[in-house]
């Protein structure tokens, strides 16, 4: 019995090592090397892929891991997917803000201390911006419960394998709320945009957008968002972060263009890009761009320069919204010039106009 017990242990311990074997080997396999502050850690749980919205994403290059019981990840791979509806900002790696409808999200490099929603909140891992070391990609790297979560959006995670969606859209007011409109005059401050015949484009689109003000002001049905009303220096930034963060169902951007003493005409840009956007009232950068040109051709009288796809521009790009900038007419060149400022009121009521017939054919307003 003595002997039989001997051999039955000896047994055990000969499984355990013989049943340990492969999983030691997918340990070995699963670990992800991350350089930080030059210091480089070895962190466990590595999965090459992640589901995004569903769908399957391999990350095989910058994989999620393990780090002080969180999964962790790519923040700019997860985040700026498709259909994620986040607005993602990384200011110089030092802090991360992530937006997401009316929720915001900022993390600070390697502290644990982040703000959801202007509190504080302790995480029991801090994002870094930091290496991965086989691939040498530099990446935020977030924990991805906490920042989904606050971001109002899924989070769940089958077989070791991450799993975020946008789940509900961002929060939307009802058709029968107002329209948030965000009116942007160009430039302003130290930025003064181009110059020409004695004018300045700052002055120029400050003096649209005031006049288009005095209208808007009167009507209760918008609500409208000004990224300046006076000369004050602005980013770009500053302009599309604004509508986002008044969640607002459209940007009008106002500028004049400037090239040569010959050249002429009225244009409004747009994303082709983004032209699906259509989280709040089924409404596309297109059809906005081409209800503003259509009111802004009138109003100046100039050349009909059409619509001009620029998806890269920082506030048709960055902006959640259905968004256009218009530029009416040209600084360098004196007769519209002259015209121009001779007709300041007739723009700001035409562009007010404008946004009132779009938004009746959308059935936003009565
Ligand atoms: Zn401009």
């Amino acid at each position: 019995m003595k002997r039989f017990k001997k051999m039955m242990g000896l047994f055990l311990v000969l499984l355990m090592v013989v049943s340990l074997i492969p999983q030691m080997e997918a340990k070995a396999a699963s670990k992800v090397k991350i350089v930080y502050k030059k210091k480089t850690t070895s962190y466990a749980r590595k999965k090459t892929h992640i589901y995004l919205n569903g769908k399957k994403k391999a990350i095989t290059k910058t994989p999620t891991f393990m780090k002080q019981g969180c999964y962790v990840g790519p923040a700019s791979t997860i985040y700026k997917a498709a259909g994620m509806g986040v607005v993602y900002k990384d200011v110089g790696h030092k802090t991360l803000t992530l937006t997401r409808g009316n929720h915001e999200v900022v993390m600070t490099n390697g502290s644990v201390k982040a703000m959801v929603d202007g509190a504080e909140v302790i995480w029991d891992t801090a994002p870094i911006y930091a290496k991965y070391k086989s691939s040498g990609k530099k990446r935020w790297i977030v924990p991805i419960k906490d920042v989904s979560l606050a971001l109002g959006m899924n989070y769940k995670v089958v077989k070791n394998a991450v799993q975020v969606s946008a789940g509900n859209p961002v929060i939307a007011p009802s058709s029968t709320s107002k329209v948030i409109l965000v009116l942007d005059a160009g430039h302003g401050g130290t930025d003064s945009g181009a110059s020409g015949n004695g004018n300045l484009e700052k002055t120029m689109t400050l003096r649209i957008v005031t006049e288009a003000k005095k209208y808007f002001d009167k009507d209760t049905r918008f609500q409208v968002y000004y990224t300046r009303t006076g000369d004050q220096t602005l980013t770009l930034e500053n302009r599309y972060t604004l509508a986002n963060n008044v969640n607002a169902d459209i940007f009008i951007s106002v500028h004049i263009n400037s090239y040569k003493s010959t050249s002429t005409g009225t244009e409004t840009l747009y994303s082709k890009d983004r032209n699906t956007i259509t989280q709040k009232g089924n409404i596309s950068s297109l059809e906005l761009a081409t209800a503003m040109q259509q009111g802004a051709c009138a109003a100046t009288g100039f050349e009909n320069r059409g619509l001009v796809n620029r998806p890269k521009l920082y506030v048709l790009k960055y902006t959640n919204m259905p968004a256009c900038l218009i530029e009416y007419g040209f600084i360098s060149n004196r007769t519209e010039c002259i015209s121009m400022n001779a007709n300041m009121p007739n723009y700001g009521r035409a562009l007010y106009q404008s946004v009132v017939d779009f938004m009746k054919v959308k059935g936003r307003i009565k």
